[in-house]
């Protein structure tokens, strides 16, 4: 199949990172979570309190911080890595997620998340879910979603996932983190979230997870068979 570049943007919590997962299994492509990244980042300020109003702190972070993905062999999942150590459940946590949108506004942090996204991204045949991939990161990707659910709808959805790992939440305090985090992205100076023109729109709130995997999957299908040539060949 020809490869191509699906970027999927929009709120916290609408289902991106599980249905990015989901697409790029389909297409046989590699999944690329933009949000573990900064979450992972986050967590590497906490761990060495630093601070992000000092510019040494913020050289010093982003000079000690690497951040891989490896698969594990036993789930066939995709985890996350800081500095060699394995941070996939960490990063999930309230602590992180409510640091997470603070960390996402300083510039240089931004920069260097983004150069390493289109590095990851530059063979295509990436499937990347975030706030700014339509609009920053590939802004030439051939297709470009833009997710949203109504708030009650995500915070019940992401109040199960955390339950399924073993944290429980109370509805009020998702509810607040969410709509706090869709703030703070949303009118940001650098790189906000917006959905941007060519972006296709879908509202998951009404939608099976299947659902929506599907309606994306058809998407890119129909890029790539326009990609290709009279002859059939990829472009
Ligand atoms: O996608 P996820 O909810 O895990 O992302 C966590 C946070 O990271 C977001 O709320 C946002 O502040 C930041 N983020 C970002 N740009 C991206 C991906 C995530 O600013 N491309």
């Amino acid at each position: 199949m020809g490869k191509i570049v699906v970027a999927i943007d929009g709120y916290s919590g609408c289902g991106k990172s599980s249905t990015a997962k989901a697409v790029a299994k389909d297409l046989g492509f590699t999944y690329i979570d933009s949000g573990a990244m900064y979450r992972a980042a986050t967590l590497h300020f906490l761990n060495n309190f630093l601070s992000i109003s000092n510019p040494h702190d913020v050289e010093k972070g982003l000079r000690t911080l690497e951040i891989t993905f490896q698969i594990n062999p036993d789930s066939g999942k995709q985890e996350t890595y800081l500095n060699g150590l394995n941070v996939e459940d960490e990063i999930r946590s309230m602590g992180v997620s409510e640091k997470v949108s603070e960390i996402a506004t300083v510039k240089e942090i931004r920069k260097e998340l983004v150069a390493q996204q289109k590095r990851l991204g530059r063979k295509k045949g990436v499937v990347m879910d975030g706030r700014d991939i339509g609009s920053v990161v590939f802004p030439d990707a051939e297709l470009k979603v833009f997710m949203t659910a109504d708030l009650e709808t995500r915070a019940v959805r992401r109040q199960q996932e955390l339950y399924e790992k073993g944290d429980l939440v109370e509805l009020e305090d998702i509810i607040k983190n969410l709509a706090e985090r869709d703030r703070i992205d949303s009118t940001r100076k650098e790189s906000p979230l917006i959905k941007v023109p060519d972006a296709v729109e879908i509202d998951t709130s009404n939608l099976t997870f299947e659902e929506q995997v599907a309606q994306i999957v058809q998407l890119a299908k129909g890029v790539i068979d326009n990609e290709k040539d009279y002859a059939g060949n990829h472009r």
